[in-house]
């Protein structure tokens, strides 16, 4: 069996060993945050030094940062928790932003995957700005496209709603301190940057008010209840600071990709890149081969050891069709066949073809699509 090519970093990346390494230490150190004693005071000591270094890739001050455990919590705490009651999110949001409002306003996505502004423009007409808050990701998590947030705050700031955006694919791939300059909150997860599972955080702006979720202690300035997982946003702070510092190495990533895209494209005639007109994610390719389902695609890909995923497959393993390409207008026997592959700084030119190799051999024999 040839080694493991993980090309869903999208999904999560691993985990850095500098963050294994912070999570150890914090849990081999022990203390609660609360205690006042000197153990409870070094605890307290790991979470604002993590909570300086995630402001730090933020672009903003530490009181900003409300440790979640992750960003589904992060997108649930800004969305039922800023107190407006109409939430507008694009079509292509995640699910955890899709699902979040018990009643959203969904804003139309254009065919290229960018949420429509003038959708938006309309759909803020209908509501009360002063009770809204509008829902913008940074980044596309199955396409890799690049949203119009300043565009997007801009209309939405002028009709008084608040700006909420996802950015869990953007951070240490996208200048988040210019993002955040823009909304109100932004939500941030750690597994994306090579931290650990199950921490996040909203970046909230000074002066608006969030209800806590589950209500408890006043952690976290009383925006989220409950003992704090000292080695999670230890492991978080290091993969930030580290993340952060790559921005620039991450962005050379779309040489490998472009050329992944070009030979898939030559070698398959009828294969769709979804998004390519479009800014994206270096990392980032939602590739078609029609004829083939995802899941035929992607068990043929993990036989041959090399990982990928199809649509919103993050959650519970299932392949389901996309709703963002289908938010995009892809025909539903096109988006069946899709699926998502994406890079990390770890990935190499071999990978690359080892993917080549495999997918430009798949024939429609081994999984006709419905
Ligand atoms: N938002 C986006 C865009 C994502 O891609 C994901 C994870 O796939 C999430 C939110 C959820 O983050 P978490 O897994 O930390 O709950």
């Amino acid at each position: 069996m040839p080694k493991l090519a993980y090309l869903d970093y999208n999904a999560t990346a691993p985990v850095r060993p500098e963050a294994i390494e912070a999570a150890a230490n914090a849990m081999r150190q022990g203390g609660n945050p609360s205690s006042v004693h000197g153990l409870g005071r070094a605890a307290r000591r790991l979470v604002e030094d993590a909570r300086a270094q995630v402001a730090a890739l933020a672009g903003t001050a530490p009181n900003a940062v409300v440790f979640t455990s992750g960003g589904t919590e992060a997108n649930n705490l800004a969305l039922r928790g800023c107190g407006r009651r109409t939430v507008l999110v694009s079509a292509i949001e995640h699910e955890s932003v899709l699902s979040a409002p018990d009643d959203p306003v969904s804003v139309a996505a254009t065919p290229a995957g960018q949420v429509d502004l003038a959708n938006l423009e309309s759909r803020l007409e209908t509501v009360e700005g002063a009770d809204t808050v509008v829902s913008i990701m940074a980044a596309n998590n199955e396409t890799g496209v690049i949203q119009p947030v300043l565009k997007a705050a801009e209309i939405a700031r002028a009709r008084g709603a608040l700006v909420h955006c996802d950015a869990v694919q953007a951070a240490g791939r996208l200048d988040l301190e210019a993002l955040f300059a823009a909304v109100d909150m932004m939500s941030l997860s750690a597994h994306k940057i090579g931290g650990p599972p199950g921490i996040g955080a909203l970046v909230v702006r000074e002066g608006i008010g969030l209800a806590p979720l589950n209500r408890g202690g006043g952690q976290e300035r009383g925006r989220r209840a409950g003992t704090e997982n000292v080695p999670g946003i230890a492991g978080f702070g290091v993969a930030a600071q580290l993340a952060g510092e790559e921005i620039e190495r991450f962005g050379r990533l779309a040489a490998l990709r472009d050329r992944l895209e070009t030979e898939a494209l030559a070698a398959k005639p009828g294969a769709v890149v979804f998004g390519q007109e479009q800014p994206r994610l270096a990392n980032t390719a939602c590739l078609a081969n029609p004829g083939i389902r995802s899941e035929t695609q992607i068990m043929a890909l993990d036989l041959a050891g090399i990982a990928v995923s199809a649509g919103a497959a993050c959650s519970s393993g299932k392949v389901t069709r996309s709703l963002v390409l289908t938010a995009m207008g892809v025909p539903p026997g096109l988006a069946e066949c899709a699926i998502r592959v994406s890079l990390g700084l770890g990935t190499t030119a071999e990978e690359i073809d080892r993917f080549l190799e495999v997918w430009t051999g798949l024939s429609p024999r081994i999984g006709a699509a419905a």
